[in-house]
């Protein structure tokens, strides 16, 4: 078994030993390993930085449907915003990591994390972008309540620490409000922004991500996924994975400046499953673990999950270091949200992967603010699709 495939991304020690650059470490076979990007074996793709590749192909179908506005630009703008609300995402994990809130399970640090991201996020959009429409997970009307002043206060708090002591109040909660944005067949571009995607891994000090997508028409045409804790291309700790529809999938270090250190990502070439790695969530609640092991044990992959927190697997998959993404529901009544999948599914397709759902269907984002035609995900390498989805039907109700 490798050590990556048995792998979780895991807190380490709450206080890091004199001279590491990050308290995170990969648990492997019950053992620490340092998460120091600097630490890998710089051409072993299974631990390090992602490899910098060819660049991709445009796929063949998007003529037709190349977007009338200047996506180069949407997407620096993309990337300034997310750096912004990664900035503050690390500055409270880094607290938090230190303080007993994690014995506690006080979850107050990952919210104010959340609107603080958010707020960053629409009030950058709202001067860089030429798109006002955000449709953001969060709103501010708890915050506006009586008896959220704590709270509040704080989230204002970390928004100056980036736009400066000027921002009142008003102004934070109104960047929030930005993101209040409910779709429909009028709304023809729009942002769709996770502010945390995987705040339980957050809370834990694991992965995490923060997710903007642009969907025009209905089809998600740019993401930029934000993921602070996964080694970058620089091999320091944060990449930023980006794609643009027809234009390939890049990874940049999260924590750098335009687009310095940028390089080309594909998924992996392999052929037959039983080399595959795949990945889930580290929530059993979000992707049924019984069925993945049956579905994994079919395919004759014989490695261990690599179980991570929020769309930080897309990342993976698309640099080439799991071949497979099973998200398999737990209920007939949840419905994927948009911005848990949207930046995701474009840098793997980018990276010359397949998304869909279980029954082997598109992701379907011309429904508002949820995958309503779809159940569950499948990500692959693409010439693994095929198979998987066969093994899916095979123990999973499919519909
Ligand atoms: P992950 O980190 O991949 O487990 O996904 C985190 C996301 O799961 C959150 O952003 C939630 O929107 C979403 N989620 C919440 N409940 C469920 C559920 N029952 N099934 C699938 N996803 C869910
Ligand atoms: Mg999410």
């Amino acid at each position: 078994m490798t050590p990556w495939t048995a792998a979780r991304f895991s807190a380490g020690p709450l206080r890091a030993p004199e001279g590491m650059s990050t308290r995170l470490r990969l648990r492997v076979d019950g053992n620490f390993l340092p998460l120091f990007a600097d630490s890998f074996p710089a051409n072993d793709l299974r631990y390090g930085p992602a490899a910098i590749r060819e660049p991709v192909r445009p796929p063949r179908h998007c003529e037709d449907t190349v977007s009338k506005i200047d996506l180069a630009t949407e997407l620096e703008a993309a990337v300034v915003a997310v750096r912004d609300a990664a900035s503050v995402c690390q500055s409270v994990q880094n607290d938090l990591v230190n303080a007993a809130t994690l014995e506690k399970k006080d979850r107050s640090p990952v919210t104010v994390a959340d609107f603080a991201s958010q707020a960053l996020v629409c009030s950058s959009l709202s001067g860089n972008s030429k798109i006002d429409a955000i449709v953001g997970e969060e709103d501010a009307a708890d915050l506006r309540e009586a008896g959220a002043e704590e709270t509040r206060d704080k989230v204002v708090e970390h928004v100056r620490g980036v736009r400066g002591a000027g921002v009142s109040a008003t102004q934070a909660l109104d960047w929030i409000d930005l993101g209040g944005v409910d779709p429909d067949d009028s709304t023809e571009r729009y942002w769709t922004l996770d502010p945390i995607d995987g705040t339980k891994g957050f809370l834990r000090g694991q992965q995490y991500a923060i997710a903007l997508g642009l969907i025009e028409h209905g089809r998600v045409v740019l993401g930029v996924l934000g993921c602070p804790n996964l080694p970058g291309p620089d091999g320091q700790l944060g990449c930023l994975v980006s794609a643009i529809r027809g234009q390939g999938a890049e990874i940049r270090p999260l924590n750098g400046s335009g687009r310095d250190g940028i390089g080309a990502i594909r998924v992996s070439d392999i052929l037959t499953t039983a080399e595959a790695r795949f990945c889930e969530s580290v929530e059993s609640g979000h992707s049924d673990q019984g069925q993945s092991a049956q579905i994994a044990a079919a395919l004759g992959i014989t490695e261990e999950p690599v179980r991570v927190d929020s769309q930080a697997k897309y990342a993976i998959v698309a640099q080439g270091q799991a071949q497979i993404y099973l998200r398999l529901p737990t209920s007939k009544q949840y419905r994927e949200k948009i911005w848990d999948h949207a930046a995701g599914m474009i840098v793997v397709e980018e990276a010359g992967g397949t998304v869909s759902d279980i029954r082997g269907h598109p992701l379907d984002f011309g429904h508002g603010r949820t995958l309503d035609n779809n159940a569950g995900v499948i990500a692959t390498n693409g010439p693994l699709h095929d198979a998987v989805l066969k093994a899916v039907a095979n123990f999973v109700d499919v519909g």
